[in-house]
């Protein structure tokens, strides 16, 4: 019999609850559009999405994986866990993504008034381009710096004005890795990297430290990501084997935010049922 999740799963898209620029609804369309059959929504430190996905994956015959991304920060480098089939009712968790949340807007003020000093940019400008309640993350002044004139589209941004080396730039509250790990996993989910080896300044964490999370319970890597190296995507893959972990594949689709198109990278059936057996927190959604 064929797996209730047969066929291309995307394990990682993003919708206007955080810094995709489609709803819910909308995002599942797309990815049932490109040949995705098992979809997972994973907003920025926020499930609120969950509900409206699940409900248009349905609509569309697809098995539906509640996920989330969840901001961690080690050392310098910026690090996501995907979190999915975790509690999202979990107390330790939420507390969490309320004070990352909270503090991602005081941080994306900062960041707009170091801006509107060389450029006419104001707060308000942010605002009109996010979705009320959204987690707000330097896309939202991408595009409103879009919008201004200043730049063509968010990767020009990103290039640009919101890179570090610019000046602009201000951090974030994150909890680090090992807790952002164990948060997840505490909360019944499973509890993968996400992108572990981008180039630039994300480079990838301490192989001793990667040793802690897998200790302290993590799940898997997400290897086949277009932000991965190849090098990098090799030296996971011997990890992984080598701890039995799970391994994913996902597009990071962000709608019109991003070149990223649902299903350019995918999960095997084998390892989506891995997560699923792993998990413990909530439910997949089958079509
Ligand atoms: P932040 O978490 O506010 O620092 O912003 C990081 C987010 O910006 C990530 O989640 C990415 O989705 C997005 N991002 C990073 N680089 C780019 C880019 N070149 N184009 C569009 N979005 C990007
Ligand atoms: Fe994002
Ligand atoms: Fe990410
Ligand atoms: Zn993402």
């Amino acid at each position: 019999m064929a797996h209730r999740f047969a066929g291309p799963a995307d394990l990682h898209l993003h919708s206007n609850h955080s810094d995709g620029t489609q709803p819910p609804a909308e995002v599942m369309r797309q990815a049932h559009l490109h040949g995705v059959r098992t979809a997972a929504l994973t907003d920025h430190d926020r499930t609120t999405g969950w509900a409206e996905a699940a409900q248009a994956a349905a609509a569309n015959g697809m098995t539906f994986l509640p996920g989330m991304e969840l901001s961690a920060k080690h050392e310098w480098r910026s690090v996501h866990v995907l979190g999915y089939l975790f509690d999202p009712g979990d107390a330790a968790l939420q507390a969490e993504t309320e004070r990352i949340r909270g503090d991602r807007i005081g941080r994306a003020e900062r960041i707009v008034r170091n801006i509107g000093r060389d450029y006419d940019l104001v707060w308000d400008d942010v605002v009109a381009q996010t979705t009320a309640g959204a987690t707000v993350g330097r896309p939202h002044i991408a595009d409103a710096l879009v919008a201004r004139g200043i730049v063509r589209d968010r990767t020009e941004a990103f290039a640009g004005i919101l890179h570090p080396r610019e000046g602009y730039y201000e951090p974030h509250y994150a909890p680090d890795p090992l807790t952002a790990v164990r948060l997840i996993t505490d909360a019944g989910g499973v509890a993968v990297i996400a992108h572990p080896v981008t180039s630039g300044r994300d480079r990838m964490m301490p192989l001793a430290y990667i040793e802690q999370l897998i200790a302290a319970g993590l799940g898997g890597f997400e290897i086949d990501h277009r932000e991965n190296t190849e090098q990098g995507k090799r030296l996971l893959r011997d990890i992984a084997r080598a701890h039995d972990l799970i391994v994913t594949g996902s597009s990071d689709y962000h709608g019109e935010g991003k070149p990223n198109v649902p299903g350019e990278n995918t999960t095997s059936e084998e390892m989506v049922a891995r997560l699923i057996d792993r998990a413990s927190g909530s439910s997949p959604q089958f079509a």
